[in-house]
């Protein structure tokens, strides 16, 4: 037997931050209190300055899917037509939720790894269309959508645009006020280097004057309500303290980091990620990757599951398969939060190894190397002269 640390590779929930971690441990607070007000308020004030916009943010003690739920509830009405914008399985969960609300829900769908086109929204938003529903970064196949091209077509219209920017946000660049995105959603465990249990949005003057008219049944999720306790530096309903505390410490660290660079490491890793996979002969799942996470395809004959299995049972690392028809066709490496180089170089070696193990044929030290050869391009370009390729 040898040592093996466990290690979350998965794109959500995402390994921790230490800090934020540890900063749970002191959430032994009542949340009507100036202490906790504090932070709360400071949590919001964060969000908003590292989402980048001038709307309304605001908190909600949900997964992810919590805040996509309120953001329908609290601006639409049964019977309003959405077109919702589908590339794998978190479009899918907006046709679900579009449609257990009782709304006229027009499909625009792309196939599994690629992106829906600016074009295919066009040609669907008709002006009886009350609000278009997409994700920026769909983590099921690793795609990201084309925002800006969208967001433009949207601003004209009266419709709103409501964004699942879940694993978007701190991994690709989203202009909120100048895209015209009007209500975006994320979540803490995915770059935000926190647990999962709490879930954030913003909402644009656009998106709250819709609200005014929407008659969708809300109780939990009002966000009218939310954003009254906002103001006051409390949330309507009893917050997840514990994660109020993480999240102020992850945000403080990100600040530090500075949102530009957060994204920036994504962007290297996926880059990196990408090298590897083609010098070891793999195929990449999605045409239009990004950078949240990088989805790729077994080697023919092996089912990705095993891969998956290998990586827990020989190393420890926990690294997702693909959902629904995708599984064991793909797996998905993360690069969204709290992931360095050290991180992936591991991660590339140990999939080397099992690839071996499985007969795909491999060099060791192939798809390192690629690694190797981006981080040397970017933060060591005289190395990078020197090494032999
Ligand atoms: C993780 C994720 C969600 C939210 O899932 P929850 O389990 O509700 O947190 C939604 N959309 C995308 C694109 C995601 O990656």
């Amino acid at each position: 037997m040898h040592i093996k640390k466990q290690r979350l590779l998965t794109p959500g929930p995402t390994p921790l931050l230490p800090k934020a971690l540890h900063a749970m441990m002191d959430s032994d607070v009542h949340h009507r209190t100036d202490d906790f007000r504090k932070v709360y308020s400071a949590v919001l004030r964060d969000l908003k300055e590292l989402m980048g916009t001038a709307n309304d943010v605001l908190v909600l003690v949900s997964s992810g899917s919590g805040a996509m739920e309120a953001a329908v509830q609290n601006t639409l009405s049964a019977g309003d037509k959405v077109v919702v914008c589908t590339a794998g399985k978190f479009g899918e969960r907006w046709v679900e939720l579009a449609r257990a609300y009782s709304l006229n829900t027009v499909v625009v769908e792309a196939p599994y790894g690629a992106a829906v086109s600016p074009e295919q929204l066009d040609a669907a938003l008709t002006p009886d269309v009350k609000a278009v529903l997409i994700q920026a970064s769909e983590s099921s196949t690793g795609s990201m959508h084309d925002l800006e091209a969208m967001g433009r077509l949207v601003k004209q219209t009266s419709a709103i645009f409501i964004v699942d920017a879940i694993t978007g946000l701190g991994t690709m660049p989203l202009d909120i006020d100048g895209w015209g995105l009007d209500i975006v959603v994320g979540g803490s465990q995915k770059a935000f280097m926190v647990p999962p249990g709490i879930a954030f949005l913003s909402i644009s003057k656009k998106a709250w004057a819709m609200g005014e008219t929407s008659t969708l049944p809300r109780f939990y999720f009002n966000l009218k309500k939310e954003l009254k306790n906002a103001l006051n530096g409390e949330s309507a309903w009893t917050p997840a303290t514990s994660l109020m505390f993480a999240m102020a410490e992850a945000l403080t660290y990100i600040k530090s980091l500075g949102m530009p660079k957060l994204i920036e490491n994504a962007q290297l890793l996926a880059r990196a990620t990408r090298a590897a996979a083609t010098a070891l002969g793999l195929e990449l799942f999605s045409s239009a990757p990004g950078n949240a996470l990088t989805a790729i395809q077994a080697p023919s004959g092996i089912d990705s599951g095993v891969i998956i299995k290998e990586f827990r049972n020989r190393f420890g690392s926990i690294i997702a398969n693909g959902q629904g028809s995708m599984k064991g066709q793909i797996f998905r490496i993360a690069h969204l939060g709290y992931f360095d180089f050290v991180d992936l170089f591991g991660m590339v070696a140990e999939l080397e190894l099992i690839l071996a193990a499985n007969g795909h044929p491999v060099e060791f030290g192939k798809g390192v190397a690629a690694v190797q050869r981006v981080y040397a391009e970017v933060a060591l370009p005289r190395a990078a002269a020197l090494a032999i390729s």
